[in-house]
Order: C-alpha cells, then sequence, then structure tokens
C-alpha cells in the first residue's frame, strides 16, 4: 500500500518548478492543467496505473511499452554497454545492432533496472536520537545507523523487493522506497551511431537537434517471474502495464508530460553553495575533463581500438563539461548567485523581524555561510582530492589497498582480524575487478602529471604536502615522468592474475604488498583522511542546518518548497512550446527530417545513404507531419527535467507515448539550480521518428509489431 509523505502544500499552477514527487501529485489540479485520462489511471496508489509502466534504467529512465518487458530509453544510455560489445570487426556503436529474434537479444552487462513498488515517509524514524546529540558526526552516524537498520528490516519484510531510504530534503526529510529490481536485462535494437547520436558532441545541449536519441532494450525475469541475473532460461517480464503509443505525435501547445528518475537538483541549497559551485568547482571540473578528453582524442588518433575503448568514456566526460559550461554562462546570464544572496539577505530581514523565528531561524545562514567561507577558502585543495582518483584507477587501488592495509594493522584482537579478512577483502576484491577494465598506464600517468602540476599553483593555503615533497624529490618534469614511469612499471596493481590471488579469500596476503605507487598513496592518503575527518565535521554541521534553512525559508516565503530531485520517480507537465532563447533568435518547437538532411557535411554530421534516398523519395510513411510536411524529429517543451530523466517517455493529455526525452537546449542547463520558463526546454526524439526509423531504416517488422504499430 502506498502512504502519502508528509503533506507538502503548494499551489497547483505551475510557478516556477515542478519535479513533483508521487506523494504531491494529488495537490496538482491534472485536469485544469490539461489532461484528459482520469487522474486515477495516471498514479492510483491502490492499483495499475501509468506510473507502473515507468523504469529506473541505470542511471537513466525507461518505459515499458509490450507485454513482453520490452522498454523504450536513449541511445546514449545504452551507450557504454554496446560500446563494451563492440569490436573492430563488430561494430554495434557504428553500425547499430537489431536483434530479429528474441534469443539474440544481447545481454546489457552490468545494467540493473528497477521499478517503483511503494513508499513510506519514514522521516521521524530516520532523525531519532538525533535530537539528543550536539556533535555533527554523531548526528550523521545516528542517521546513518537508523537508515541501515529500518532498511535491513525492511528488505527482510519484503523479499524479492530491494528498499532504499531517499533524503529528501537535507537533514529534514526521508521517504523509503521498495523496489523490484530486473537484473538480466537485454539490447533489442540500437540505431546506427548516425541516427541515434546524430550531431554527436557538436549538437549535445543544443536546439535546434536532430538526433535519432532512443534504443530498445528488453527486462527478463526467472521462469517463476522473481528477479534473476542473466541466465538464458529466463523469461520476458511481464510489466503491470506498458505504453500505448500514439503513432500521431503531437503539436506545439499541446499539454505532455513525463514520469521519470530526475539524478540530482540544487534549488534548496544556499546563495554560499551557489557561489561554490559558480566560482570553483564547475571551473575546475570542465577544465580537468576537457584536458582529459583531448588527451584521449590525442592517443586515439591512428588506432580503432583506441577510439572504440575511449569513445565511451569521452562522450561521458564531454557531457558534462558542455553541461558545466551552460551552466556557468546561466549563472551570469541570470545574476543567479547574487539573486540568492539578495533573497536571503531579505529572508534575514524578515527573520530578525519577529523575536520567535529570529531565536529559532536566526543564526541559521550566518552558520552557512561561515561554513562555506572555510569549504570556499580550501577549495582548490579539496578539489584535487576529489578528482586525484579519478584520473588514475591504478593509484586508486593502490590507495584503496593502503587504507585497508592501515585499517587491519590497527586491529589487535584475532577475532577483529578475522572478521575484517573475512567481511573487507571481498570488497577490496569487488573494487578492484571495477576498477581493472578502466586502468590505462599511459593516460593515468599523464593525468596525474597534470593534476599535480597545477595542484602545485595552488596558493600557499591550499598546498598539498604529498604533492610538495615529490616536487622536492623530482624537481624537473623529466624526474616526474621517469619516476611515474618507473613506478607504473613495477606495480603489479595492473595484474589481474596476481591480484585476483592476492585478494582472494581471507588471506592476510594483501598486507604484505607494497610498491612505489602504494608508498606513494600513504602519503596522499593521510593528508586526505585527515581533511576527510574535518569534511565530515561540516557536513553534519550542514545536514542540521540545512534542514533548519528549509524551514526558515518555509516561513519567508509562506509556502512549502519542493524536494530536489535525488534519483526518485518524479511527475512534471507543461505544453509543447519553442522560444526566445538568445538575442535575435527564436526556436521552433519542432525540427524535422528536412533538418537532418541539411546539416550533412560528411564530418561532424554524417548520413547513411538509406536516410538520404527515403528523403529524397519523401518516404515517410504514416508517419509525416500534417502541417509541416515532413517527419518530426526532434521537438522542444516547457517541462522540468534534469539528467536521469534522459530516456523519460513523454506522454500525452490521454497518457499515449509521443516521444523520448533525451536532452535540455543550452540555456536549460542552469535550471539545476533555478527552473525559469523563459529559458528551460528540455528535448525529446519524436515518437514518429523512432517508429519511421525502426520500419523504414532497420526494416525491424518484429519490432513494430510488438509495438502494435502497423
Ligand atoms: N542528456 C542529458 C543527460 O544525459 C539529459 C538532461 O540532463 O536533460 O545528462
Amino acid at each position: 500500500m502506498l502512504l502519502s509523505i508528509a503533506a507538502i502544500l503548494f499551489s497547483s499552477h505551475k510557478a516556477d518548478e515542478g519535479m513533483f514527487p508521487l506523494s504531491e501529485m494529488k495537490n496538482i489540479d491534472l485536469k485544469k492543467a490539461g489532461l484528459r485520462m482520469e487522474p486515477i489511471d495516471l498514479y492510483n496508489p491502490d492499483g495499475v496505473s501509468l506510473v507502473d509502466a515507468i523504469v529506473r534504467v541505470g542511471g537513466c529512465t525507461g518505459s515499458f511499452v509490450s507485454n513482453d518487458g520490452l522498454m523504450v530509453t536513449n541511445h546514449h544510455c545504452a551507450f557504454g554497454f554496446v560500446a563494451a560489445m563492440s569490436t573492430v570487426q563488430n561494430n554495434y556503436i557504428r553500425d547499430g545492432y537489431l536483434a530479429k529474434e528474441r534469443n539474440l537479444e544481447a545481454q546489457a552487462k552490468g545494467l540493473v533496472c528497477k521499478i517503483t513498488a511503494s513508499y513510506r515517509d519514514v522521516s521521524s524514524e530516520v532523525l531519532m536520537g538525533t535530537q539528543n546529540t550536539a556533535d555533527p558526526v554523531e548526528r550523521l552516524k545516528i542517521i546513518a545507523t537508523n537508515t541501515k537498520k529500518i532498511t535491513d528490516a525492511e528488505n527482510k519484510s519484503n523479499p524479492g523487493l530491494s528498499c532504499e531510504i531517499s533524503e529528501m530534503f537535507t537533514g529534514k526529510s526521508f521517504v523509503l522506497f521498495r523496489y523490484q529490481l530486473l537484473k538480466d536485462v537485454r539490447l533489442v535494437y540500437v540505431p546506427a551511431r548516425s541516427i541515434g547520436e546524430y550531431g554527436g558532441e557538436k549538437d549535445n545541449w543544443v536546439w535546434p537537434r536532430h538526433s535519432g536519441d532512443f534504443a530498445f532494450l528488453r527486462a527478463y525475469v526467472a521462469p517463476d517471474g522473481s528477479s534473476a541475473e542473466y541466465n538464458a532460461n529466463n523469461v520476458p517480464f511481464k510489466p503491470k502495464r506498458f505504453l500505448k503509443i500514439n503513432t500521431k505525435g503531437i503539436n506545439e501547445n499541446d499539454f505532455v508530460f513525463i514520469l521519470g528518475y530526475p539524478g540530482r537538483t540544487f534549488r534548496n541549497q544556499p546563495a554560499a553553495f551557489y557561489k561554490y559551485h559558480e566560482e570553483y568547482m564547475l571551473k575546475y571540473v570542465s577544465n580537468l575533463y576537457d584536458w582529459q578528453i583531448n588527451k584521449m582524442e590525442e592517443m586515439g588518433k591512428g588506432s580503432d581500438s583506441l577510439q572504440i575503448k575511449y569513445s565511451g568514456k569521452i562522450k561521458s566526460l564531454a557531457n558534462t563539461t558542455k553541461n558545466y559550461k551552460g551552466k556557468l554562462q546561466g549563472f551570469r546570464r541570470v545574476g543567479l548567485t547574487e539573486k540568492k544572496f539578495e533573497e536571503e539577505k531579505d529572508m534575514q530581514k524578515f527573520l530578525q523581524a519577529d523575536s520567535t523565528l529570529n531565536a529559532k531561524f536566526g543564526n541559521v545562514v550566518p552558520e552557512i555561510n561561515k561554513v562555506y567561507d572555510e569549504v570556499i577558502a580550501n577549495a582548490p585543495r579539496n578539489l584535487f582530492f576529489d578528482y586525484i582518483y579519478s584520473v588514475a584507477p591504478t593509484l586508486q587501488m593502490a590507495a584503496a589497498l593502503d587504507n585497508y592495509k592501515v585499517a587491519y594493522i590497527q586491529l589487535s584482537s584475532k577475532d577483529d582480524k578475522a572478521n575484517y579478512l573475512r567481511n573487507q577483502v571481498p570488497k577490496l576484491r569487488a573494487a578492484y575487478f571495477r576498477l581493472y577494465p578502466q586502468m590505462d598506464p599511459e593516460l593515468e600517468k599523464a593525468g596525474i602529471l597534470k593534476m599535480i602540476e597545477d595542484a602545485h599553483q595552488n596558493n600557499n593555503n591550499n598546498k598539498v604536502v604529498a604533492v610538495e615533497n615529490f616536487y622536492k624529490k623530482y624537481p624537473t618534469l623529466e624526474a616526474r615522468e621517469k619516476v611515474l614511469n618507473q613506478l607504473y612499471a613495477k606495480t603489479k596493481i595492473s595484474k589481474a592474475e596476481f591480484m585476483g590471488k592476492l585478494l582472494s579469500d581471507s588471506s592476510e596476503a594483501f598486507v604484505k604488498y607494497n610498491d612505489g605507487l602504494v608508498a606513494l598513496t600513504h602519503d596522499l592518503n593521510i593528508e586526505m583522511n585527515y581533511f576527510d575527518e574535518i569534511d565530515r565535521k561540516r557536513d553534519g554541521n550542514l545536514n542540521s542546518l540545512l534542514a533548519r534553512y528549509a524551514d526558515a525559508k518555509s516561513a519567508f516565503k509562506q509556502k512549502q518548497f519542493i524536494p530536489d530531485a535525488n534519483a526518485t520517480l518524479r511527475f512534471t507537465y507543461g505544453f509543447v512550446r519553442g522560444y526566445y532563447p538568445n538575442d535575435a533568435e527564436f526556436n521552433k518547437p519542432f525540427t524535422t527530417l528536412k533538418g537532418v538532411i541539411e546539416k550533412e557535411d560528411g564530418i561532424d554530421y554524417e548520413l547513411m545513404q538509406v536516410v538520404k534516398d527515403l528523403y529524397a523519395a519523401r518516404d515517410f510513411g504514416q508517419f509525416i507531419h500534417p502541417t509541416l510536411n515532413d517527419l518530426p524529429v526532434n521537438f522542444l517543451y516547457n517541462l522540468d527535467t534534469t539528467g536521469g530523466n534522459s530516456g523519460s517517455p513523454v506522454l500525452d493529455a490521454d497518457g499515449k507515448l509521443v516521444g523520448v526525452n533525451f536532452d535540455r537546449a543550452y540555456t536549460a542547463t542552469i535550471n539545476d539550480y533555478a527552473w525559469n520558463e523563459a529559458y528551460s526546454r528540455s528535448v525529446a526524439v519524436d515518437i514518429r521518428y523512432v517508429l519511421w526509423t525502426i520500419q523504414k531504416v532497420a526494416q525491424a517488422n518484429n519490432l513494430l509489431a510488438e509495438l502494435n504499430v502497423n
């Protein structure tokens, strides 16, 4: 049974943002907004409804479109495992993949899907006991212990489901979600890259767009219907509900809505957090990622296999760096950080005018600012620590080994040691095999050199001692390169067979392992662990401050807010609509096949002959748009979405599938901090383009029949 989250009231019109949790949907006048179906068929806590067709697909969203567990999501959500399946001979990324028979559906290794089965508010249980401590670290420990206790008990009493607690408002409200897991997922169809990712990085986060960013997967379960890992004997999953398709698609100004799993937004964060992101984090990360992308492109030149190997990583870094640059532009255009500070000043005045409110909340903003003054003062050093291991998985593994060794050596009793070996070494082993495929000595060495070079330039407050010591020992670039070459040549961490043995069973062997890389990380770890301790205190402090900040803001604005996106199921609605993104520019809401053809240049935009032929013959079949007199490809709408909404179904007023969400316009990237109708636009691939591609390009009649399209 579904219970409601603590009642949060807000007005039903779309004032500023709208990633509504399921529990809030009852507060929206959906009929008035434009919905034609009964709201109870959209979301019914006590029965089957449209919500049951929505799936979390890894970090993306998808939806069931047949009774046999067929799901539609984005090409870019399938990209990682399709790249992993691809070889120079069978290049599925370049050419696409179609399983004409069920037994040819390829395992999407590592992909787990989940369906929200039910939820309940557990805020008071999670926070129980926190009121008795003033120690910020203790507070976080209590929250973590309570969270684990509740989740363990729920998992026990709900066999077959996986339970997770999500923090809705920092330090304040928590909801337990029960999920049905689907662990055997297979690839049914993915179009060729020249359709699925037409325009590549150039067009990413850009409108007008002409991309067929969609893919079809199928979920399988054990013959008895229970969730199971991949097995050839598994059978297609039978969803409670699947989406019907509106083959006629959608028009400008029509009402549309999305159900999906938006990943992360920061709208309820304070001004000082915005300042830190705008002035430090976003710049640091985009600079680092740009550097990594250039390096991989340089290394991949002339090597097809290296290009395939790096393709997934380049794509994901490029996606982030462009998004961050969009955000940086948005911060300036909106003047967002200053606005936030102004708003907090007004709030402070309001609180101070009322002695009760002042006593309760008067110190919240000043305290938050104090915390962030320190975060900002130490940002360059902390960002170095946050990212150094991400550029070098071998170094990361060396660091993990060092940390485990140190922890083990500190244990004194035999029992504790035996327990540690039994419980922790398997974790270290699992971490190793996760990192192993990403190890790449040449790329890593270059990354380390770049990052320590940057860190060496930090001001005196932000020096990293381990880096400075390294510079003293190896003062020239040549010496640093040489020693890194030696360390990487000597380490056995890159030898899977050796490490597999070292980390097998409950043996103590790993404690005896040492090499130069481990020694290097030992120095880094000492420093990092010291600062981690400080960070934990800060996080504990912020945890209670932010809970009070939300209350203070509610008192000030006389309303409750919607929780930030946190990868839980949300609903958003609005209209298919163009906009004025930039000076002298109006963007219409539909693109067509004409635009696909026009963009072709043979370099950034490559087209398959078949697409050109079909266009020349104006062979759009039943999918032609009556007034555009062309095949609609992508469309634009003013809904509130973010990363994680990739692959979400876009549904019309009757709840029928009309598109697959895959991106936002450049000006909308800032909406993670502040949504606004003037600049927030999301992008979907039109269902007519999906069906046309399946019918005319892939000639996948099996798929069309399953989708009930003829
Ligand atoms: N294309 C985006 C992503 O994958 C989706 C979005 O953020 O709107 O992150």
